[in-house]
């Protein structure tokens, strides 16, 4: 079978799961990122809200160059004072107790699927396995968490999806309660749905939610891998919202670029979580865990959060205006920080592309929705000129919908 090897494969051997722009970068500077090219692009997508401190950050730097010299990896056979310290402060930050670490966001939901079935088992419920979560919902692409997040597009061709997840529409409580039987384990939400399309429903649903878990015994669950650490303006979207989960999920940011997720528990949903319950080769190695000790002495430095709401403030504001004037490519500004969803009315791809054109970095998301995710340090002089960058965007859109009236 050998030389049936297919010529389709002669232009790139990476496997084709990614519809890639025709653009690479060789390095970035903060809010900037430089193309094999030598062209300058505004990075309003900062890998995904990855790279929550920008390209490069001093600090991260030092930080991870520091670690090179001393361990890269170490198993978890072993303990790992700088993974215990990095466990303490998200424990001191936030309502849990202990920390998992992983190595994505998909890795961490994981933990936090088994651990809430787990937690049931331990207390004498093993039938109780099932978890409630919403439409347009993303929790990551292995089997488990694609069921999760349920989406036909993602699940379609992988056969018998996992069991075990009822969905129910979002911000919607009576479907929430007649979903909720003798098997449910518990109640799985983003803060604020990043790919589903910057969408989320009101703080009273989350109190809802909330009170349901506590009268039916459910565990909360919510997933910040993409909301979590500063992206909303509070180091967790649920400080914003007044509602603490019992388990969350952590991932994007947390490294800076550096790959690490993190299931973050209370010890009553820990409960029997014991050495062989869980694990991982990966989780938590020192390159890692120094990362994202690095990231929180940034992030937790006096301002910071205050500084991405400033920013927030000042983008909604600007991007106000921009919607006004182009009604026929913008109908809608979303979210909440640096977490932005813009409702094209155009389709959403020639408006990231239109963007792209004016060397800014956006990111599409569903329901036609382009993601502004700058680096958190984005500074004013930048968020202006993303401003002006994406009304020229605009500008030329307008023109062309005006031609095809026209024609
Ligand atoms: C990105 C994302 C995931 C999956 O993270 P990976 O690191 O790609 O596995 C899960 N949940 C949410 C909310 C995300 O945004």
């Amino acid at each position: 079978m050998s030389s049936a090897k297919s010529s389709a494969a002669t232009t790139s051997h990476l496997l084709p799961v990614f519809a890639r722009a025709d653009v690479a970068f060789e390095r970035g500077e903060g809010a900037w990122l430089i193309s094999t090219t030598g062209e300058r692009y505004l990075d309003f997508t900062s890998g995904v809200a990855v790279n929550s401190l920008g390209h490069c950050h001093p600090h991260l730097v030092e930080a991870l160059q520091q670690q090179a010299t001393k361990l890269w990896h170490m198993s978890n056979l072993f303990k790992s004072p700088d993974g215990e310290r990095l466990a303490a402060r998200l424990c001191e930050q936030s309502f849990a107790d202990f920390v998992f670490f992983a190595n994505s966001g998909a890795e961490a939901m994981e933990c936090a699927l088994k651990m809430t079935r787990h937690h049931h088992f331990s207390k004498g419920n093993p039938e109780r396995t099932r978890i409630i979560t919403f439409a347009g919902a993303f929790h990551g692409r292995t089997l488990g968490t694609l069921a999760a997040t349920g989406s036909a597009k993602y699940l379609e061709g992988y056969g018998e999806p996992l069991d075990g997840f009822d969905q129910v529409p979002l911000g919607d409580l009576d479907a929430v309660k007649k979903a909720i039987g003798p098997t449910t384990a518990g109640i799985l939400i983003e803060p604020l749905q990043g790919e589903g399309g910057v969408r989320s429903p009101e703080p009273a649903f989350f109190r809802a939610l909330r009170d349901l878990c506590d009268s039916n015994g459910l565990l909360l669950i919510f997933d910040e891998v993409q909301t979590g650490m500063g992206r909303t303006g509070e180091l967790f979207a649920y400080q914003r919202i007044g509602v603490a989960p019992d388990i969350m999920s952590l991932a994007k940011a947390l490294g800076g670029g550096f790959p690490i997720g993190a299931c973050l528990a209370t010890a009553d949903a820990a409960e029997g979580m014991a050495p062989g319950s869980h694990g991982s080769t990966f989780g938590g190695n020192p390159l890692a865990v120094a990362a994202a000790n690095a990231v929180l002495d940034v992030m937790l430095e006096p301002g910071f959060l205050d500084h991405v709401r400033r920013m927030s403030l000042l983008l909604k504001q600007k991007l106000a205006g921009i919607v006004d004037r182009y009604p026929q490519v913008l109908s809608e500004i979303r979210g909440e920080g640096l977490l932005i969803g813009l409702k094209a009315v155009v389709p959403s791809t020639d408006l990231v592309a239109a963007l792209r054109d004016q060397n800014l970095l956006t990111v599409g998301a569903g329901d036609n929705v382009v993601r502004l995710l700058p680096p958190l340090i984005v500074d004013e002089v930048e968020i202006d000129e993303a401003v002006t960058r994406l009304e020229r965007a605009c500008g030329v859109l307008s023109g062309q919908a005006a031609q095809r009236e026209a024609v």
